[in-house]
């Protein structure tokens, strides 16, 4: 099992690898140092679109082998948000993810079409649109940049009725598994803090959903987080 999207580095015991999601460039510097101690933390780098006060042009100093994505970045068009400023830190950093051919992790809410818009206009990139909540029918949207877009689902898919339909539109070799600890966490342990270890129970939601083993769904989904992010 992978957990594709982390904010928390304990309870990780039974998972091959879990990706930790940088969503400034303090989180950014710890994750590096988290996976130079630890070979299941894999490194992503990134500032995320409600934490655009640090400075854009400091995040490629981070960049090295050992990062696997560049992210979360993205849109966040909620209340009172700098949209100008956002779209550009989001350009930044995917420019990076090109320049140094990693994985983009995506955050968008509230933000669909302007997401679609720009990422549109590159064609060489690949990434992963975290917690998905585009709905049905922009799926087929984000297929249609290139083959290299995956979604990202978390552990709401174990109580709303709505993400069943839209996995069961996700084609079997775009959909990646993450928890987004601490938050979002699944059926049965909706009322304490989220940890890597749950993302068991997303991965048996999907199982269930396709109608398949657990083995078959977990080789499938780990499958696809391994070539998203370059795992070896
Ligand atoms: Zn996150």
């Amino acid at each position: 099992m992978i957990d594709t999207h982390s904010h928390i580095a304990t309870n990780i015991e039974g998972l091959d690898f879990v990706v930790m999601s940088g969503a400034n460039m303090a989180d950014s510097k710890n994750n590096l140092i988290l996976a130079k101690n630890n070979k299941k933390l894999l490194a992503a780098v990134g500032i995320h679109p409600q934490e655009i006060k640090d400075d854009i042009n400091d995040l490629e100093k981070l960049i090295s082998n050992g990062v696997v994505a560049i992210g979360e970045c993205g849109l966040e068009f909620t209340d009172n948000v700098d949209k100008e400023k956002q779209i550009i830190y989001f350009k930044k950093q995917i420019d990076l993810a090109q320049k140094y051919n990693k994985a983009l992790i995506v955050h968008s809410r509230k933000a669909s079409s302007e997401t679609i818009e720009i990422l549109k206009s590159y064609k060489d990139l690949r990434g992963v649109i975290h917690c998905y909540t585009g709905g049905k029918k922009r799926i087929k949207s984000y297929l249609e940049i290139s083959d290299n877009w995956y979604f990202g689902i978390d552990g709401n898919l174990t109580y709303e009725d709505g993400l069943v339909e839209v996995v069961k539109n996700i084609p079997k070799d775009r959909l990646v598994l993450e928890t987004d600890s601490p938050y979002l966490t699944p059926v049965p342990h909706r009322l304490e803090p989220n940890c890597p270890q749950n993302i068991k129970f997303i991965y048996q939601k999907v199982a269930e959903i396709w109608e398949m083993s657990f083995t078959e769904t977990e080789k499938i989904i780990d499958e696809n987080a391994k070539r998203l992010f370059g795992i070896k």
